[in-house]
C-alpha cells in the first residue's frame, strides 16, 4: 500500500514512530519529510482513507488509594468499554477489553451478565493502550507502561485475530514498548484457540480461568464448560505446556460456598499435576447474587495448593471502590442509564 503510494520504508518508520511510539493523535504539526507530509494530509483524517482511532473518555474514576484508574471509553459507534490502569510497586499494568460485552455468560461476571454486543477491532484494542500511555505520561512522565493483561471486558480468544494483531503492534520494537513476555492473554478456556496459540508459538503469556475443580462445580459458574468440558480443557493445557514449554497461569475467582473449600483446592492440585503452573486467586468482587469468599477460606485454599507444591498467590483486590471487577463500572452505569442497552447473549 505504502509502496504503491511512493512512501518509502524511511517514511513509514517516521509515521509509525509518531502514531505507535509517541501515541500522537494529531499529526498536523508533526515535522515529516515533504512526501510523507503530503501523503498524511491527503490520506489521514476524518472521512479519509485512514483515521487515528481515539476513543472518547466518558468517565474516569480513581480508587481511594490512587493506584487504580478506570476509564470508560466510548467507541465510534457509541459502544462503551472499560480500560484500567493499575500501579503496583511503581510498575504500571493496563487491563484491556477485547469485546463489548461477552458471549460466555459466566454467572458471577458483570460483563457476562450483560451479554455479547460485538468484537473490538485491532485498532480499538491498540487505542486503549495508547489511551493509558497518554494518561501515564501526564501523571508519571518518568514511567512507562510495563505490562498488559487482556482481562477487561470480553473473551480475547473469541476475538483471536484482532487481539493478536493488536498485541503484535504494541509489542513491536519501536512501538508502545511493552515486551511480548509482559503481555498476558486470559481465557475462559476457549480450547481451539489455546491450541492455536501453541501451534503458532504465540509469544504471549497464557492465563486460563478455571474456577471449578470438577465438571459440576465449573459448569455451574462457567456455562461454556458444557461446550469445552474440564477434561478437554486440562488435556488442552497439557498439550500447550508440552508444545511451548511455557508456564500457564490459572485464575481462580473465590466464590463463597461454590469453589472455595479445601477439598476443591485438593482437587485443583490434582488437576494441575505435571503442568508448569501458577495459580492466581482472585477474591470475588461481589456481583448480582454472588459473594466473595471470607479471607480465611482463601488462605486455607492457598495453603492446600502450596502444600502440593503449586505456586499460588492472591491477586490484589485493588480498586474495589471503583467497581474494578470486569465490567462492573459499565454495569453500574447501565443501571443508572438503562437507555444504553445490549443485544442478547450469543454463544460462540
Ligand atoms: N474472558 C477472559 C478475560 C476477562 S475476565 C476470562 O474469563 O479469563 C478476567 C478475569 O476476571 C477472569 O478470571 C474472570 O473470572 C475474573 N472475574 C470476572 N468477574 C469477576 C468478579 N466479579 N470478581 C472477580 N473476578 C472476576
Ligand atoms: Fe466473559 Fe471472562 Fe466474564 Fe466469563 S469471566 S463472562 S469469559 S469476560
Amino acid at each position: 500500500m505504502f509502496v504503491a503510494d511512493g512512501i518509502t520504508a524511511h517514511h513509514a518508520k517516521a509515521l509509525w514512530g509518531a502514531v505507535q511510539r509517541k501515541a500522537l493523535t494529531d499529526l498536523s504539526s508533526v515535522v515529516f519529510l515533504p512526501p510523507l507530509r503530503k501523503w498524511v494530509d491527503e490520506n489521514v483524517g476524518a472521512g479519509k482513507r485512514f483515521f487515528i482511532d481515539r476513543p472518547e473518555q466518558s468517565e474516569e474514576i480513581h480508587s481511594s488509594d490512587g493506584l487504580t484508574r478506570k476509564y470508560l471509553l466510548r467507541l465510534t459507534d457509541g459502544q462503551v468499554i472499560e480500560t484500567v490502569l493499575m500501579e503496583y510497586r511503581g510498575r504500571f499494568t493496563a487491563c484491556l477489553s477485547s469485546q463489548a460485552g461477552c458471549a460466555m455468560g459466566c454467572v458471577f461476571c458483570a460483563t457476562g451478565q450483560m451479554g455479547f454486543v460485538r468484537h473490538l477491532t485491532a485498532g480499538e484494542i491498540v487505542a486503549q493502550v495508547h489511551h493509558v500511555r497518554r494518561v501515564l505520561a501526564a501523571s508519571h512522565p518518568d514511567r512507562r507502561l510495563r505490562n498488559i493483561v487482556l482481562m477487561g471486558m470480553g473473551e480475547p480468544l473469541h476475538n483471536y485475530d484482532p487481539v493478536m494483531r493488536a498485541m503484535d503492534v504494541v509489542s513491536t520494537p519501536g512501538g508502545a514498548g511493552v515486551g511480548a513476555n509482559f503481555i498476558a492473554i486470559s481465557t475462559v478456556g476457549y480450547v481451539p484457540h489455546i491450541l492455536r496459540m501453541a501451534e503458532e508459538a504465540s509469544p504471549y503469556r497464557l492465563a486460563v480461568s478455571l474456577h471449578g475443580s470438577n465438571e459440576a462445580e465449573r459448569s455451574s459458574l462457567v456455562p461454556v464448560s458444557r461446550k469445552w468440558d474440564l477434561e478437554t480443557l486440562m488435556e488442552t493445557c497439557r498439550t500447550y505446556s508440552r508444545k511451548t514449554g511455557r508456564k500457564i497461569f490459572f485464575e481462580w475467582t473465590l466464590i463463597a460456598g461454590k469453589n472455595d473449600s479445601p477439598e476443591a483446592a485438593g482437587r485443583l492440585a490434582a488437576l494441575l499435576e505435571g503442568i508448569d503452573s501458577h495459580v492466581n486467586l482472585i477474591p470475588l468482587n461481589p456481583t448480582n447474587g454472588y459473594d466473595g469468599s471470607g479471607s480465611n477460606g482463601g488462605l486455607e485454599f492457598q495453603k492446600v495448593l502450596r502444600a502440593a507444591g503449586i505456586p499460588c498467590t492472591f491477586r490484589q483486590r485493588r480498586g474495589i471502590d471503583v467497581a474494578a471487577g470486569c465490567g462492573m463500572l459499565k454495569a453500574e452505569k447501565l443501571r443508572r442509564a438503562p437507555g444504553l442497552h445490549h443485544l442478547p447473549a450469543r454463544l460462540p
